[in-house]
């Protein structure tokens, strides 16, 4: 993949890209306290996640079974992400290759976090928010972005309209498995 390593980043920018792929792509919705934001969770996939595409209705990519199975067993379908720092109204990480490089389950995943009074089933801190300086640093050593983020609501449309500003603000990325 390193060689693939500017087209992967330029379509991880391009939420036009993300949308305009065919491959599976499904959909979990999380809650977190509110307190987390910036913090890096560990989340369990279930083991069946709607499908992103169409919400459970059944569309050609799902085959019209309206969702997707992602296999193996709760440590396979871990997933580690640095929530926003902002999360008013909720943000929605998109997270290529989830499950890693090898083809297997879904292509991207549209995990939905929001702020609420616990966190869901399945859903772990793991990492306190670090300083803005700190998270800049750790970001320039990471080769690959795997997650963009947009907020929710009216502020929506403006976050995929600067979501390279998004991202160089560090409101969120993957964090090495
Ligand atoms: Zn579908």
């Amino acid at each position: 993949m390193n060689g693939a390593m500017g087209e992967a980043l330029s379509r991880v920018l391009d939420p036009a890209a993300l949308d305009a792929c065919d491959k599976p792509r499904g959909r979990h919705v999380i809650e977190v306290p509110r307190g987390w934001a910036g913090a890096v969770i560990e989340v369990v996939i279930p083991a069946r996640v709607a499908c992103a595409r169409c919400d459970g209705g059944g569309c050609d990519g799902c085959g019209r079974r309206g969702g997707h199975r992602v296999p193996g067993d709760p440590t396979a379908r871990l997933v580690r992400v640095r929530l926003p720092s902002e999360m008013e109204g909720g943000v929605m990480l998109r997270i290529l290759r989830p499950f890693g490089e090898d083809g297997v389950g879904i292509a991207q995943l549209h995990l939905e976090a929001r702020a609420g009074a616990a966190a869901s089933t399945g859903v772990t801190w793991c990492e306190a928010a670090v300083p803005e300086e700190e998270s800049r640093i750790e970001r320039a050593e990471r080769a690959e972005p795997r997650v963009a983020a947009s907020l929710f609501g009216a502020r929506k449309a403006a976050a995929y309209a600067t979501i390279a500003v998004a991202l160089a603000a560090l409101v969120a990325f993957a964090v090495g498995r």
